[in-house]
């Protein structure tokens, strides 16, 4: 299988530094084949704007989704977008590793996901009707392919259990989750969490890689997330409001989960 890890963190001696090192060499070592987008070391331009395309259509406002459609159906992205898209239809598996930052992931990845999910490719993609609304949310570019989530986070676990101060995690990844890599097509697997990394030292190093390897390891066998595909008929459209009667009692986050 190929799998595609987009790792951002500015420092290869970090906790995620190592761990992209570690999971690297276990795909490698259970015969899979691994590509990173080291976002970093690759100096990505974490910002979308005129210059991604490389010949901008005519007027003087500038559109970001009509001039990537125009970019992407006329072969005119820049280069680095491409070679991340083409990285992306090579993969079986897509891994996104990073430290909790702000409660989200870092710029410079939230900036590849803006240039490099272009529209027609990620999104705008599928017919608009009375029974369908796009490819999206279960259908799209990515469909049978699966993607999962290394994050590692300064705060403690219960910080981040149902009822603790951060939130929920699985509210908190929410829109990652769902909006990022559920909206194109890929089935997402459960996230793999380091928490308190501030404690982690040798021991507890040994500990974390270890889930991480059983993690890697059932890639291809773990149950993904069971998020409501958008066209099977839960959703009404064009409002795209669950039906009222499934689930009643469950609002936000939590009902577009099976
Ligand atoms: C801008 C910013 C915003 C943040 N926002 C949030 C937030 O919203 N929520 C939140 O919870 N946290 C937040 N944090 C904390 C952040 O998530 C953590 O600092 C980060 O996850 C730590 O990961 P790291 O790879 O940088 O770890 P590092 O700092 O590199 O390492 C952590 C520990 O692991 C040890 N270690 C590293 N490699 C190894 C190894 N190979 N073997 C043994 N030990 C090792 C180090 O010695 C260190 O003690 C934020 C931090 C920043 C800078």
């Amino acid at each position: 299988m190929n799998v595609l890890i987009v790792y951002a963190h500015p420092e290869p001696k970090s906790l995620n530094g190592s761990l992209k090192d570690f999971s690297v060499k276990r795909l490698e070592e259970a015969g899979h084949t691994v590509q990173v987008s080291d976002l970093y070391a690759m100096n990505w331009k974490a910002l979308l704007d005129a210059h991604d395309s490389v010949e901008r259509q005519a007027g003087e406002r500038f559109d970001p989704s009509r001039e990537s459609k125009h970019a992407y159906a006329n072969g005119l992205q820049s280069k680095d977008i491409e070679r991340e898209q083409e990285k992306l239809k090579w993969a079986d598996a897509v891994i996104l590793q990073f430290p909790l930052w702000w409660f989200s992931m870092p710029a410079i990845l939230k900036g590849w996901v803006e240039r490099v999910y272009a529209y027609g490719f990620a999104y705008g993609v599928g017919e608009h009707s009375d029974a369908r609304w796009g490819e999206r949310y279960g259908e799209g570019m990515f469909a049978g392919k699966r993607a999962m989530l290394v994050v590692s986070t300064g705060g403690w676990e219960s910080h981040y259990s149902s009822r603790g101060i951060n939130g929920p995690m699985n509210d908190v990844l929410f829109p990652i989750q769902h909006g990022i890599l559920y909206y194109p097509g890929f089935d997402v697997l459960p996230p793999f969490v380091i928490h308190r990394t501030s404690r982690v030292d040798a021991a507890k190093y040994a500990e974390v890689s270890d889930a991480l390897g059983q993690r890697l390891d059932a890639l291809w066998t773990t149950t993904p997330i069971p998020f409501r595909p958008q066209n099977d008929g839960a959703y009404t459209i064009p409002d795209l409001t669950l039906r009222a009667d499934i689930a009643p009692d469950r609002v936000g986050f939590a009902a577009h989960v099976e």
